[in-house]
């Protein structure tokens, strides 16, 4: 029997506001532990929640980029169940009402398109932190830090509509790059702002009904997720080849071991007793709010992809390579505008820039090279002053030191020679130097003339006309 896995995502993320959602505590990560807190995240009794307009504003940034049907009224629950990283005991979450239902984000995993649907996204508070220490009875402590109570989010609940561990990475993937995009997270998964619940079964191929799912928690990134779905999958195909049922149960993934064990199961689940806040009103978001909004959110990736390739002739692999976050796509356009050499630009950008970005371990706006200095540098190497080798040395030498393209060339006599006597003077002398070569190429093996002309870009410290050099050698070597 052949299996087929099904996957839906629940993915956390977390609001980039300066404060907490329901008060004016700093959401700044890294503070000394309990250092932002106050009566109301800390659940004191008589402190009243007062929502963050910024956070709201932010899920229904997300939720319309996410193409969801944000709506009118939705409502604050409570949540309740007793932890100790949870203050009040309960959370305050949209349940029954959530802000946002239906959408969809496109996914493309080994050329198969799919439209991965999502069913909500709500808003809720976060928990705090538990902190764990000692492996003995006699030493273990658990510490608690609240910072982190009371931290907006929203939880993006996907349909189960992916097929296999590559789509499930690719939607989180994606839906981080949107997220990250929009400035509604900041996309650090170290550091907790976002974190996703994979749910997974399989099912006989050709079975309509889906198999018994299991939900593995809190996995913080996208290699994890791959890894923790591929277990899975292999684990629940093994449980029923081996005659066994799978267990409805909530799973943790352990990174150490690559495997994931059984937290707790459908029985142990907890029973939450929602009922809807009182201490807070129903929220109500009217037309003009939802456009306001949508007036303030920048052009969507797969929007301004394609407008690269509609307005600027780019591949679609450069025009995506470009729209990987907007300051890239900014910085691209910027060149492109200032060189008038978009092609040129994209091309030099994704390559030679791109590597250099990763190899520093750099984002493009710590990238020491601006635009203006990028494009003169363009625009020198297009209009001939200086060769592709010599193109590459100075970007080089401009990562380095923030010095102007344009200095360095001159000062450096790295300007493209097309003097025919000069260049001349550095082909016979190559043509002298390299005897058996020469006698070969004469001889008729063709592949030597690339040596030659390597050897004279070489004496002319890679600043030889590469045409006319080819040119005056070709000659040179039928004339002797
Ligand atoms: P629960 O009631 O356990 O919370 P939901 O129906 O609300 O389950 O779904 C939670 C998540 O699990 C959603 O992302 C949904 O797409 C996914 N899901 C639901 N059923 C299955 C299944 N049989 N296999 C895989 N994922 C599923
Ligand atoms: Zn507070
Ligand atoms: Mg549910």
């Amino acid at each position: 029997m052949i299996f087929e896995p099904v996957i839906g995502l629940e993915i956390h993320a977390q609001l980039r506001t300066r404060t907490k959602i329901f008060c004016g505590c700093s959401t700044a990560f890294g503070a000394p532990p309990n250092s932002q807190v106050c009566p109301v995240c800390l659940g004191m009794p008589g402190a009243l929640p007062v929502l963050n307009r910024q956070a709201v504003d932010y899920a229904i940034k997300a939720a319309l980029a996410l193409g969801c049907d944000i709506q009118a009224g939705s409502i604050f629950a409570r949540k309740n169940y007793f932890y100790p990283d949870l203050p009040k005991g309960y959370q305050i979450s949209q349940y029954e009402r959530p802000l946002a239902l239906r959408g969809g984000l496109e996914i493309t995993v080994e050329g198969r398109t799919t439209l991965v649907g999502l069913t909500r996204i709500h808003m809720e508070e976060d928990a705090g932190k538990s902190l764990h220490e000692g492996f003995h009875d006699s030493d273990r402590r658990t510490y608690v830090d609240y910072n982190r109570s009371g931290v907006p989010l929203i939880e993006i609940v996907s349909e189960p509509d992916m097929r296999s561990a590559a789509e499930g990475a690719e939607f989180f993937s994606r839906l981080r790059d949107i997220l990250v995009w929009l400035g509604v997270n900041d996309g650090n998964m170290e550091e907790g702002s976002l974190r996703c619940d994979a749910n997974v079964s399989v099912r006989p191929v050709g079975q309509e009904a889906f198999g018994t799912k299991a939900e593995v928690k809190n996995v913080n990134s996208f290699r994890y997720l791959q890894k923790a779905l591929e277990y899975e999958i292999e684990r629940q195909i093994a449980v029923i080849e081996g005659g066994g049922r799978v267990l409805q149960e909530t799973r943790l993934w352990d990174s150490a071991t690559d495997r994931t064990h059984s937290m707790r199961s459908k029985e142990e689940a907890h029973d939450y007793r929602y009922f809807p806040e009182p201490d807070l009103p129903p929220l109500v978001v009217d037309a003009a709010r939802i456009e306001a909004v949508r007036a303030s959110m920048p052009m969507l990736p797969a929007e301004r992809k394609q407008r690269f390739v509609a307005a600027y002739g780019l591949s679609e692999y450069d025009a995506g390579v470009l729209t990987q976050s907007v300051e890239l796509a900014d910085y691209f356009e910027a060149v492109a505008a200032e060189s008038k050499r978009a092609k040129l630009a994209a091309n030099t950008i994704s390559g030679v820039v791109m590597f250099m970005l990763k190899d520093r371990n750099m984002t493009i706006d710590e990238f020491p090279v601006r635009p203006p200095d990028l494009s003169t540098l363009l625009v020198l190497l297009d209009t001939n002053v200086i060769s592709n080798t010599v193109a590459k040395d100075v970007l080089g030498k401009m990562v380095e030191s923030g010095r102007d393209p344009r200095e360095i060339v001159q000062t450096e006599g790295l300007a493209q020679n097309s003097d025919e006597e000069s260049l001349l003077s550095i082909i016979r002398r190559v043509i002298a130097g390299n005897g058996d070569a020469v006698a070969q190429y004469r001889a008729g093996k063709a592949q030597t003339f690339g040596f030659l002309v390597g050897q004279v870009m070489k004496g002319s410290g890679g600043t030889a006309n590469p045409r006319l050099a080819t040119e005056l050698l070709k000659r040179e070597l039928s004339n002797t």
